[in-house]
Parts: C-alpha cells; sequence; structure tokens
C-alpha cells in the first residue's frame, strides 16, 4: 500500500467514526506522526494532501523542516521535552502537544515571553498514573490551573493524552473529554482541542470527541 492509499483509508475510518458519533468529519483533523520517518516519505503524504505532522525530537524535526522548506507544511512537537530543548522548539514548532509539569509551562512563558509571542500549547494529562508515563497527573493538574492560566506567554489551546498499552482506551478518552469540559472557562474560547488517538484507536478517539488524531504507521508503516 502507498502512503496515498494509506492516508485515503485512514481518513475514510476517521469519516465513518465521525458519523457514528453524531459529528462532521471536518472536526477531526489529522497528524501524521513521523518520528524516525524519512523526509522523502514526508513528502509523499503531503502530496497527497497532509499538511500537519507530528515529531517527538527537536532535533530530528527541524531537520525534516529544512529538508521539507518550501511545502508550506505545520510541525507540531509531540514527544517528551527537556528543559534545554524548549528554546529550539518554541523556535521551529508551531505548537507543543506534551506540556507535561508546570516547570515546563513555565520554561515556555518565559521562552516565549523574551520573544515577544504568545505560544500555542496542550497540556499532557497522564489518566492512567502510571509512574513511566509523563504528563500532568489530573489532581496535579487541577491545583496548578491557577498558575497556569496566569502565564501570559502561552496560549493553551486544548489538551493531550496517550492512554496505557494493552488496555480498552475508551475511558480515557472520555475522562480527557470530560476534564476539557470541567475547565474550558478557565483558558478562554480557543482552548477545545483534544489530541487522542494514535493508529490503534484513533476511531475510538473520534467517537469520544478527539479533535486531533496523531497517526504514524496506519499512514507509513512499521517503524524499524
Ligand atoms: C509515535 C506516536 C504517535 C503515533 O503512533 P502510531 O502508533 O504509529 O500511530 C502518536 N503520538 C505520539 C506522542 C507518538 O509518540
Amino acid at each position: 500500500m502507498s502512503i496515498r492509499e494509506n492516508l485515503e483509508r485512514v481518513r475514510e475510518r476517521i469519516a465513518k467514526a465521525a458519523e457514528r458519533a453524531g459529528r462532521s468529519p471536518s472536526e477531526v483533523k489529522l497528524m501524521g506522526a513521523t518520528k524516525s520517518v524519512p523526509p522523502e516519505k514526508i513528502r509523499e503524504a503531503a502530496e497527497a494532501g497532509l499538511r500537519l505532522f507530528g515529531e517527538n525530537r527537536v532535533q530530528e524535526g527541524i531537520n525534516k523542516m529544512e529538508e521539507l522548506e518550501g511545502l508550506e507544511l505545520e510541525f507540531h512537537f509531540i514527544g517528551v521535552l527537556q528543559s534545554n530543548k524548549v528554546r529550539k522548539a518554541v523556535e521551529h514548532f508551531y505548537a507543543i502537544h506534551s506540556v507535561s509539569s508546570l516547570k515546563l509551562a513555565k520554561k515556555i512563558d518565559r521562552v516565549a515571553g523574551e520573544k515577544g509571542i504568545v505560544y500555542p500549547v496542550f497540556f499532557e494529562i497522564n489518566l492512567s498514573g502510571e509512574e513511566s508515563k509523563s504528563g500532568f497527573l489530573p489532581e496535579e493538574f487541577f491545583s496548578a490551573l491557577d498558575e497556569l492560566s496566569s502565564l501570559s506567554y502561552i496560549k493553551p489551546i486544548g489538551l493531550m493524552t496517550i492512554p496505557p498499552l494493552g488496555k480498552d482506551p475508551r475511558p480515557y478518552f472520555v475522562k480527557l473529554r470530560e476534564t476539557l469540559e470541567r475547565i474550558k472557562d478557565r483558558f478562554g474560547p480557543d482552548f477545545k482541542e483534544l489530541s487522542m488517538g494514535m493508529s490503534d484507536d484513533f476511531e475510538i478517539a473520534v467517537e469520544e470527541g478527539a479533535t486531533i488524531v496523531r497517526v504514524g504507521r496506519a499512514i507509513f508503516g512499521e517503524r524499524k
């Protein structure tokens, strides 16, 4: 299967899942998750109409952006972000989905402030409480809300989660949606995105309200 065919299939599956849930397929943005995917394949996907991409490593992402310059793609950062890479990430990526602690949010805020910009972020929530996972624990997130909403140079636009492996993901997607609904008023009208769903579960995520699905293998094939 070519990347174009894979993309068509994934788009169809998103559309069907949206219809099942009474949603319009246009409410769901498809992001290509391209860690370890070479730029030629990203170009193929771009030629088949994909514009939004997610990278897990700052330098790997920047290298690809440089190779693909001129294509007008939008790259988001979706991986674990180390504090010393924040500046580079903010300079090159359109948004960060994996803001996983108050400390990281403050660092992004400081860097954006120095640059005189307001930078779009998602808060990553660790809904399973697994220690190996990054993200705010829910109670940690709720108690950080006052401080988070006082940061002037980040613009929170949504929440992100990765459900635990090997479990039914649906309750985690439901929980993320409920969390967003519960705190919607804290961050203004642009705070509405739910970044959830990957190759094995994006249809369930769409049924439960995802506005951005991050799909790697179903588009680009298995990673080496
Ligand atoms: C790798 C990755 C994805 C995509 O995973 P697939 O199973 O290949 O679809 C999505 N989100 C994040 C944060 C990832 O690291």
